[in-house]
């Protein structure tokens, strides 16, 4: 690597809807802006489809990919440990590690950025005099109640979700209490102050960059620059750098899936995923599977063995279908009645490959913000189905706000989705000459175009990006004449 460029060193936390920005954020560094990048990769232990994506031999020249050493929490933790305290608790015992990786390094990085979970961290930014940044790889909505969050606990009395009116954000659109982040569920857990903890250490960044992009997001980017209260508590640059989105896979051991969309009629195909981790009750997988089915529409639907309870998995096998294709909890018959127009694949399947298929024309996901902004930068309308951590914020603003989506009646973490609702949220989506699909479709395509202008030269979020890396260069050219200075 030559020393001459820019470096940045980008933490990533585990999973892969941390993995898939933040690869993504190195890549443009590297390519669009000429910088050196390095991502250092917190892990537990890596899924096969994190391996893929962090195989060096893919990675664009300038950028190289760390794996730290993966971290062992196992007397840290215990089974009720929640998602964030558990990133937390994880993102802490990997600093050692971390600081000796950037000791090692020859060139060392000027700029260090961490993801939503990595803002501990920035006490080892200090010690290398690095510049630091907060990658949020979700929404300024988001962005801006993970930050006001700390307000909010001193104003709101008793639990979020039991509030009769919804929870304000200064310059946002307000907040609903069944629609607020996981942490937020519980104020006396472990998990709420680390929230409150990781939105108040954003402030401390010399700027917050975010997975959106103006015209997606212009309120809620406006208020968390110029909202006097807001700007009170944000205090540093904001930017909005997005849609950054996970490129289209190499099809590997899925060529029959997509040998069997390419047989389909144009936009006749809903997608059914959950992300990387979203798993359904066995009541709920069988209520979707009839749902589908009473539909008619064609399908591809990535299922997992169901969960009963919290946290607990359990896996409920009825047989194999005429493939083998595991059929966890399915309906008796359900693959054998719907093999003409359905496919199941078990566990993972190539998301973006599929979204950009021209023959799906609808997507019923878990609204984590990566599988949103794939299917936005495609077009495609979905059937908004939160489950966890910011997703039902996300998914109210796909229906009510973005118009790409429809969302059940009763969110699906209070009750299951019964197979007649799910038919009709399918019609809606899939059948075009109806009213809902038409509209979706049209602002779908909108926000396609509108992310696509975002992201190319002289788009916003392409200036976005040239501003940090502009104001930082200026930020460490002070810096050194200010050292030779006082030499
Ligand atoms: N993904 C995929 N195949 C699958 C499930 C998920 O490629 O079968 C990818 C998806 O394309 C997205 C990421 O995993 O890039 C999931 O991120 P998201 O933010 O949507 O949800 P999370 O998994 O973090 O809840």
């Amino acid at each position: 690597m030559e020393s001459t460029k820019l470096h940045a060193a980008i933490l990533s936390s585990p999973g892969m809807g941390h993995l898939v920005p933040v690869l993504e954020l190195g890549k443009r560094l590297a390519t669009h802006h000429g910088l050196e990048v390095t991502i250092l990769v917190v892990t537990t232990h890596s899924s096969p489809a994190e391996s893929q994506l962090l195989d060096p031999s893919t990675a664009p020249k300038h950028l190289r990919i760390l794996q730290l050493p993966p971290v062992d929490i196992s007397s840290l933790v215990n089974p009720d440990t929640k998602i964030v305290t558990l990133l937390a608790i994880i993102m802490r015992q990997a600093r050692p590690s971390l600081r000796s990786a950037l000791c090692a390094m020859e060139h060392r990085p000027a700029m260090f950025i961490v993801d939503l979970f990595g803002s501990e961290a920035f006490e080892i930014a200090n010690e290398f005099n690095m510049s630091k940044y907060v990658f949020v790889t979700s929404t300024a909505w988001f962005t801006a109640l993970t930050i006001y969050c700390h307000v909010l606990d001193k104003e709101v009395e008793g639990e979020y979700v039991d509030q009769n009116e919804p929870l304000s954000l200064p310059g946002c659109k307000p907040v609903r209490p069944e629609d607020v982040v996981d942490p937020m569920l519980d104020r006396t857990n472990q998990d709420y102050y680390e929230y409150m903890r990781i939105g108040v250490e954003y402030s401390l960044s010399d700027g917050i960059l975010m997975n959106t992009w103006e015209d997606l997001e212009g309120t809620s980017l406006k208020a968390l620059r110029d909202h006097k209260i807001m700007r009170s508590i944000v205090k540093v640059p904001v930017y909005p750098i997005g849609p950054l989105t996970k490129p289209v896979e190499p099809a590997g051991p899925n060529s029959e899936l997509l040998e069997w969309l390419d047989k389909q009629p144009s936009e006749s195909v809903i997608y059914v995923s959950f992300g990387s981790g979203g798993t359904l009750s066995a009541e709920q997988t069988i209520e979707l599977a009839w749902g589908l089915e009473l539909s008619q529409q064609r399908f591809v639907w990535v299922l997992r063995p169901p969960i009963e309870g919290h946290g607990g998995s359990s896996f409920f096998t009825s047989g194999s279908g005429p493939d083998g294709t595991p059929d966890y909890c399915l309906p008796d018959g359900f693959l054998t009645r719907t093999h003409n127009v359905g496919v199941v694949v078990p566990l993972w399947a190539p998301q973006v490959k599929i979204l950009s298929h021209p023959s799906v024309g609808g997507f019923l996901s878990h609204c984590g913000w990566n599988s949103t902004l794939e299917s936005v930068s495609n077009g495609v309308p979905m059937i908004a189905w939160p489950l966890y951590a910011e997703q039902r914020m996300n998914a109210t603003m796909l229906e009510e706000e973005l118009g790409v989506a429809v969302k059940p009646k009763v969110l699906p973490t209070k009750k299951v989705v019964r197979r007649e609702e799910i038919e009709e949220m399918v019609t809606i989506v899939m059948e075009s000459n109806k009213h809902g699909r038409k509209e979706m479709k049209e602002r779908a395509k909108e926000l396609k175009n509108s992310g696509k202008n975002a992201l190319s030269k002289g788009g916003s979020s392409y200036k976005s990006m040239c501003e940090v890396i502009n104001k930082d260069c200026q930020l460490r050219l002070e810096s050194h004449k200010l050292q030779a200075l006082q030499q």
